[in-house]
């Protein structure tokens, strides 16, 4: 049985926004696929991304990777890097996994090197002060003799123009020829905007595959991949000065025709959107009226010929959503939820 509410998402929007990010990158692009790639699902980001080109996957968790274990990566040439590195209770997953972890810390360091120092990666601190080791515990030898394909460090301000990211370059370029990684990364989707100077041998983007614009800089590249869809469950006839929804905060100011839609804050359709999101009938937008309940949110249809049953796309905007919603676009794709029919177009 189809679910009442959808994402529709759209193979060959996310195959060219992670074109798109390559060329800008010049150097290797690959896809952060973390958070069940980004709220859209990682499996099937992953399949049309490695067809596309896409050699670089990360995830955050063992649990991600073993998701991600039925997909041939190895015989593409295509590898797969664990964010939060591991942990003594990932040992046995990260010994029957292809997957690489990323060092964080001089216990994984050890931990990996006891373990037999497959290949990995390792993140350095460039003064986010988040993950990563210490580039002074790299001049100390710490890394030393470790296999090491990348090496990378992740900016804090990629998204704003902050004299933090001249530092952080330049502290990570610093890096290079110190360790014997065969190479360094160091942009997310918005570091690829800071120009060549960031991109190293490899980019990170995650957010902007999936639609997302950390910054406006982007905007004319990057697509929508991925909208959701609701059907009308009632509609009906307000008269005015009737309220509708909880905590009768929206006041009708004339007769208004609501339409009642499948779809609330249990599906990562926040509070946030009440009163203030967007649906569309063709090209008629379709204003959120009250507060967004857990399973239904409230249209004025007034102006647009919906009927029960009828499926309503949502405003697929994302940094609109973002204004709308006064949440930020990761956390808007990020928390989409489980009750979502994903609908792959391509
Ligand atoms: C999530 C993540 C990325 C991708 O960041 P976006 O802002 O989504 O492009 C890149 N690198 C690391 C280390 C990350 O954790």
């Amino acid at each position: 049985m189809n679910a009442p509410h959808r994402l529709a998402l759209d193979g060959t929007a996310l195959r060219a926004n992670w074109q798109a990010l390559a060329r800008v990158s010049g150097a290797a692009c690959g896809a952060a696929v973390k958070a069940d790639g980004y709220g859209l699902g990682a499996h099937a980001v992953v399949v049309r991304l490695l067809a596309a080109g896409c050699r670089d996957f990360f995830v955050s968790s063992w649990n991600e990777a073993r998701a991600l274990a039925d997909i041939d990566l190895a015989s593409a040439g295509a590898t797969l890097s664990v964010l939060h590195g591991v942990r003594d209770e990932d040992m046995a997953a990260a010994r029957e996994l292809t997957a690489r972890p990323v060092l964080n810390t001089p216990a994984q360091v050890k931990r990996w090197r006891d373990a037999g120092g497959r290949p990995c990666d390792v993140m350095v601190d460039t003064g986010m002060n988040r993950l990563g080791i210490a580039a002074a515990d790299i001049a100390a030898g710490l890394l030393d003799g470790l296999a090491i394909d990348t090496l990378m460090s992740h900016l804090a301000c990629a998204d704003e123009a902050s004299a933090m990211n001249e530092r952080q370059r330049d502290h990570f370029a610093a890096l290079s020829g110190r360790t014997c990684a065969k190479r360094m990364s160091l942009a997310n989707s918005a570091g690829i905007t800071l120009g060549a100077d960031y991109h190293f041998d490899l980019t990170r983007p995650g957010l902007a595959l999936y639609g997302g614009l950390p910054v406006a800089a982007l905007g004319e590249a990057i697509r929508p991949v991925v909208r959701i869809e609701a059907e009308v469950l009632q509609r009906r006839t307000v008269a005015m000065g009737e309220s509708v929804g909880y905590n009768a905060t929206w006041i009708a100011p004339a007769e208004t025709e609501v339409a009642i839609v499948n779809l609330g804050y249990a599906d990562g359709y926040w509070r946030g959107f009440s009163d203030t999101g967007t649906a569309f009938a063709a090209d008629v937008a379709l204003p959120v009226i009250g507060r967004v309940s857990m399973d239904l949110v409230a249209l004025d249809v007034s102006r647009a010929d919906v009927a029960e049953g009828d499926w309503i796309a949502f405003d697929p905007d994302l940094p609109r959503a973002a204004v709308a919603s006064g949440m930020s676009q990761y956390e808007l794709i990020t928390g989409l939820g489980h009750r979502f029919d994903r609908i792959w177009r391509d």
